[in-house]
């Protein structure tokens, strides 16, 4: 009965839900620098035209979070839905078939940027919420939205100041973020866990001399070159932690969407992409992305530097890859130091965390009613059952997992990430539509 209620509504107002979702992403919050309360304001305004409360907090330059509501009352079950108003810049528009700010409607599709990532998800919760108030069906819980700022840049502004100073007094028994999950050609991912991500800067500081007479300096390119040879031993230093879902379970859940396992099997062997895939989320990665070093041919050079990036599995902390990496600079004889200037007789080598995003892992998704009415839900909508997925990068859901603030925190959006921060990212109309669907019903399952 609800549910005939609610799925009639999306019918009627389609045209309605499209042109928001098109205002969400002709309005501008590239980040950096950010300008999400350009978003803000128009959201507060679909939602106050509602009739539901809504409170924005203005910070810095023109940036904002936002937080609503369906009724006033937060003493029983709560659900909070999250979106980052945030996206990524468009890099060079003239690439743009059509331009980023368009919402051009071509092929069933809209174009745009962050129409994947994640204005369709973010539009579809604002809207759930919309259409839960307007049906005013009898629920004994409350529905919540937080839209925040800077997730694109690690979420302490955004997610992590909500936690901190809107949701301290408010407790959350399932939180879902609208990140796009759809992971095509497979079925509509649910995500419970991400790997982290460091970025640490190494910089060799080593002694300039003349190039004929090297023995008088140090080469910093050299030392660079002896921790970069040294750089498996990096793994003997960190917590070995089995990954949240074995090699074989994530085959497993994967497998479930073919006809038979030997189809899975044939399919696995011949795209080496979803083998890549799978063995990604079950390891611990480290990789040497960018280098430079010396300034002319004929001296030696006194600095050298090095980015590094690493992907943790849950367990394994930013801490953890800091104090790794500096017992193998000490091993090979080198100091580390905190600072990066010294005189420039000193050599040693000096380590930053340019950015981190910690792994988080929602441990007991085994056992969750919830989950498993979610999963039927979608499988209902998308008319295919959705496989449970790790995800190999990091997002909000941190802030959520590691300050215990709510456990049961999972993935799950219109969208595929392949299309996000790409140049012409787009969002299919009928999945955009779909995940309202599932926003709408699943809150009134779970609040009933
Ligand atoms: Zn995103």
């Amino acid at each position: 009965m609800e549910k005939d209620l609610i799925l009639d509504e999306i019918e009627k107002n389609r045209e309605e839900y499209i042109e928001f979702l098109r205002d969400l992403i002709q309005t501008e919050s590239y980040n950096p620098p950010g300008n999400e309360k350009n978003v803000a304001l128009v959201i507060k305004k679909y939602l106050e035209d509602a009739n539901i409360e809504c409170e924005i907090f203005p910070f810095g330059e023109n940036r904002a979070n936002l937080f609503s509501a369906l009724n006033n009352r937060f003493d029983r079950k709560n659900l909070l839905y999250n979106g980052h108003m945030d996206v990524v810049p468009p890099g060079n528009e003239e690439e743009w078939k059509y331009p980023p700010l368009s919402a051009s409607i071509k092929r069933k599709k809209i174009f745009g940027r962050g129409a994947t990532d994640m204005k369709g998800g973010l539009a579809a919760m604002i809207i759930s919420l919309k259409i839960l108030k307007k049906l005013d069906l009898k629920l004994s819980g409350n529905l919540l939205l937080n839209a925040v700022a800077d997730e694109e840049t690690g979420g302490t502004y955004g997610t992590g100041w909500c936690l901190e100073n809107k949701l301290n007094s408010i407790k959350s028994d399932f939180v879902i973020i609208g990140e796009p999950t759809g992971l095509s050609p497979l079925p509509k991912g649910i995500i419970l866990g991400e790997k982290g991500r460091v970025e640490l800067k190494i910089v060799t500081n080593g002694i300039s001399c003349h190039a004929s007479v090297p023995f008088m300096g140090k080469n910093a390119i050299y030392m660079m070159s002896e921790i970069i040879q040294n750089l498996d031993k990096l793994e003997e230093n960190m917590p070995k932690v089995d990954p949240p879902m074995s090699v074989d379970e994530l085959k497993e859940q994967m497998s479930v969407v073919f006809p038979n396992n030997e189809t899975f099997e044939n399919i696995l062997q011949e795209q080496a992409i979803l083998q890549d895939i799978i063995s990604a989320n079950a390891q611990f990665a480290k990789n040497l992305t960018m280098i430079k070093g010396g300034i002319k041919s004929n001296v030696i050079p006194d600095s050298c530097e090095a980015i590094m990036d690493f992907r943790l599995l849950p367990g394994q902390t930013t801490e953890h890859v800091l104090e790794s990496m500096k017992k193998l600079i000490k091993d090979l004889g080198y100091d580390v130091k905190n600072e990066p200037t010294g005189s420039p007789e000193d050599v040693f080598v000096y380590l930053e965390v340019l950015k981190k995003g910690e792994a988080s892992y929602w441990q007991d998704w085994r056992d969750s009613k919830d989950l498993e009415t979610f999963h039927s839900i979608v499988g209902e909508i998308y008319k295919k059952k959705p496989i449970y997925f790790i995800l190999p990068a990091s997002s909000d859901a941190e802030h959520y997992r590691n300050t215990d603030y709510c456990q049961p925190t999972i993935l799950f959006g219109p969208g595929s990430p392949g299309t996000a921060h790409a140049t012409d990212e787009y969002i299919v109309i009928q999945d955009f539509i779909d995940s309202i669907k599932v926003f709408s019903l699943f809150a009134v399952e779970f609040l009933k």
